[in-house]
């Protein structure tokens, strides 16, 4: 009787994606052969630095027509993916291997630890318990098919394995865009999630200052994101300003990272805003403006508009002539500052572009063009807003091909 040759399924890349999907994959099918390959020394080195060390694992949106829209890359196709795998599945992956969640105020779900390393040991605990292999500061340099539609994969080392599938679940890694580049048409990567730089005096030793809701319009751009703002010491930063950077990745990277905003410190129509003021100037005429910072202000910031637009900052309420209304309602409401350049947010930051996304089906993560390979993760061209959404993608996406390669090889 001839012996049946067990499948070699190899994951490239040792980070989220590629270690959920090697899981998945083995709690799925009868019999593999299952490699991660990861060319660092260590793996799942993204994972301990994300979140600051304590790794935002996903978001607490459990409605998938509700969680795409934070997706700028991605959201028609992750649609279908969610209805599968979302994150109240995540919650209970992680519950059944004894990690436990916690949902903190805005939505953030993080191990309960408070540690990266929670989820670290977690992934690889698992993996080793379905005899995964893990072959680490192995890199994949290059991959062909042969006849009988399996893939060679060569490595760094001159090595070459032969896989009846493929995973690719290498990040944002460009050099294997470029080998992929022959059988998937990939978008050019550009930064997403960053920081605004600007130099401006309303801005001057504001640094730590923050607001908990305000508006941002892209000028010339449809681009409007609302929510906390962070003032720093080369800028902004916060919701808001991250918000924006991500649904304005490309045309930012278009722009070289040189742009004009405009912040509604209200957030509120100009209309009301100039009713308030009106409404003020009649119920407090004895009051200093100084002394009475509005819309939630916090005074160092009230100041430092008022100096800008040159009103004495010790004249009442009484004193302010039409025109200087006009003047503070115009920079509470449509406040212009020059963006040039743009920082690391430290916490979280994704790149935009990877392989094309109407080359994959998102049934299975299967590739359209080549078969028996798929992808999950970075590696598409998929990112998302801060907040545990770029890892709930890798979660989805790694769950589907794991699924799906673990039923075509069982
Ligand atoms: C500082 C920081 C903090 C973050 N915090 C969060 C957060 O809290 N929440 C959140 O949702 N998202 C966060 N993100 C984003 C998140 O980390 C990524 O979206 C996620 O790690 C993507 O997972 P991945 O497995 O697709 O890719 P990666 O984690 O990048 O893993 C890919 C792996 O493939 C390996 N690889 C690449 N090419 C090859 C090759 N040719 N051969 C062998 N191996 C290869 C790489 O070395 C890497 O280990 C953060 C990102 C950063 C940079």
């Amino acid at each position: 009787m001839n012996e049946v040759k067990k499948p070699t399924i190899c994951i490239i890349g040792g980070g989220a994606a590629g270690f959920f999907g090697a899981i998945t994959c083995a709690e799925n099918i009868k019999e593999a052969q299952i490699i991660i390959i990861e060319q660092n020394q260590t793996v799942l080195n993204k994972v301990k630095i994300s979140g600051g060390g304590r790794c935002n694992v996903t978001h607490a949106c459990f409605d998938p027509k509700e969680l795409v829209m934070y997706y700028p890359r991605g959201h028609k196709e992750l649609l279908g993916p969610f209805f599968k795998f979302q994150p109240k599945d995540i919650f209970d992956w992680f519950d059944l291997r004894g990690v436990e969640l916690k949902i903190e105020k805005d939505n953030r779900v993080f191990p309960i630890s408070d540690k990266s390393t929670t989820i670290i040991d977690c992934l690889i605990e698992n993996a080793k318990a379905c005899q995964i292999q893990i072959w680490n500061q192995t890199k994949i340099t290059d991959l062909f098919q042969n006849s009988n539609n399996q893939w060679n994969l060569r490595t760094g080392s001159g090595r070459n394995i032969v896989a009846d599938a493929v995973l690719v679940a290498t990040g944002s890694c460009p050099f294997i865009w470029d080998v992929l580049g022959k059988f998937h048409e990939i978008v050019e990567p550009v930064p997403s999630l960053f920081t605004f730089n600007i130099q401006h005096a309303i801005l001057s030793d504001l640094q730590g200052i923050s607001m908990a809701n305000i508006e941002i319009n892209l000028d010339g751009h449809k681009i409007q994101t609302e929510g906390p703002l962070l003032i720093t010491h080369w800028g902004l930063s916060g919701p808001a300003v991250l918000k924006m950077s991500a649904w304005g990745a490309r045309l930012f990277h278009a722009m070289n990272y040189r742009f004009t905003i405009h912040i509604n410190w209200t957030g509120m129509k100009s209309n009301e805003v100039e009713r308030i003021l009106l409404k003020q100037k009649f119920e407090q005429p004895k009051k200093q403006l100084i002394n009475l910072p509005m819309f939630e202000i916090p005074f160092r910031l009230w100041k430092n508009l008022l100096s800008y637009i040159k009103i004495d900052t010790s004249i009442t309420w009484s004193q302010i002539d039409d025109f200087q209304l006009q003047r503070l309602k115009m920079i509470l409401t449509k406040c212009t500052f020059k963006v040039n350049g743009k920082s690391t947010f430290k916490e979280e930051f994704v790149t935009a572009g990877g392989i094309v996304l109407e080359e994959v089906d998102f049934r299975t993560m299967a590739s359209k063009k080549v078969k028996n390979l798929y992808f999950a993760g970075e590696v598409l061209d998929i990112d998302a807003l801060t907040g545990g959404f770029n890892f709930q993608a890798a979660w989805t996406t790694a769950y589907l091909a794991g699924t799906a390669i673990a039923k075509e090889f069982s």
